[in-house]
């Protein structure tokens, strides 16, 4: 797959390690929710992003920043700065066309269920969204998804909101309450203990996952949940509960 020139138009700080990036590329993309683009910058380095929207040509990504590329974007790029994509590449989530909808995000997890979130309004779906921060100063895109929903916010340090995990929350909102799907992104540990409960429950869950990707094509195998053996960057990130039950198996024996 051939990369897609883009240029930045917009940069947001949203925290203190958090930015939204609006780029503008020369090639329409359609990328479903859930899905990612691989974000090359020559001579520093690619790494997958998943698309926090998508509308036309414009791209938005949320970045939080780890290591030396994400590094590198929160320092030195600037608007009018050029940026190169390989995508959409992987599955995304699926969505009943009409029901109740429960998102669960960690952090910058919510980048692809803020997406998922306006594609299910735009399906008729309603919307909640449980959204996990450490402290209030890490809070972010809380007004963009009341816009589009019911929101929750949980902070493990601080006065906002629900005081604790948010997988604390997700255990105190689902109980006794129906929802017809969920989804959920974060950390490993999230997303296995949210599928664990909707398994348990009998409820459609749908996580995105994060390992190294390197080749981004289900080649290379840098990126396999093992002992299952799926590609992050192929059979996922988007995984179904159901296709991850015999890992939460064997974690329980
Ligand atoms: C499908 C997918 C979608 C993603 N979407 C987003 C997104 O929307 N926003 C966002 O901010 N990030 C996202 N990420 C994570 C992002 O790709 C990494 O943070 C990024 O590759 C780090 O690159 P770096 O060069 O800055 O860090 P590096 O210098 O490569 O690494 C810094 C440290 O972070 C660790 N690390 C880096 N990447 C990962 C990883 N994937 N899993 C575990 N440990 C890791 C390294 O081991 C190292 O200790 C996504 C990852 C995947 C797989």
């Amino acid at each position: 797959m051939s990369y897609i020139t883009g240029v930045i138009e917009r940069l947001r700080d949203l925290t203190k390690n958090i930015k939204e990036y609006e780029i503008i590329l020369e090639d329409r993309v359609e990328p479903e929710p859930g899905q990612f683009a691989m974000l090359w910058i020559p001579r520093v380095g690619e790494i997958p992003l998943s698309f926090a929207d998508a509308e036309d040509n414009i791209v938005k990504f949320i970045v939080a920043r780890v290591g030396r590329v994400t590094g590198y974007m929160h320092e030195r790029l600037m608007a009018g700065d050029r940026v190169f994509i390989r995508g959409p590449l992987g599955r995304g989530f699926t969505w009943a066309p009409s029901g109740r909808a429960l998102l669960v995000a960690g952090g910058y997890g919510l980048a692809p269920l803020y997406f998922l979130a306006k594609n299910l309004r735009i399906a008729g779906c309603s919307v909640k969204a449980l959204l996990g921060f450490k402290s209030d100063d890490d809070i972010f895109y809380r007004e963009e998804f009341a816009r589009l929903g019911e929101v929750e916010i949980s902070v493990e340090h601080g006065s906002s909101g629900y005081h604790g995990t948010v997988l604390d929350l997700f255990r105190s909102v689902i109980r006794g309450r129906s929802y017809d799907v969920v989804y959920v992104c974060g950390k490993e540990e999230l997303n296995l203990a949210v599928m664990r409960e909707c398994l348990r429950a009998g409820l459609p869950v749908e996580a995105s996952f994060e390992r190294r990707i390197k080749c981004g094509a289900g080649i290379c195998g840098s990126c396999s949940i093992e002992p299952l053996g799926l590609r992050v960057c192929r059979d996922g990130p988007i995984l179904d509960g159901r296709m991850i039950a015999p890992m939460l198996e064997a974690d329980e024996d």
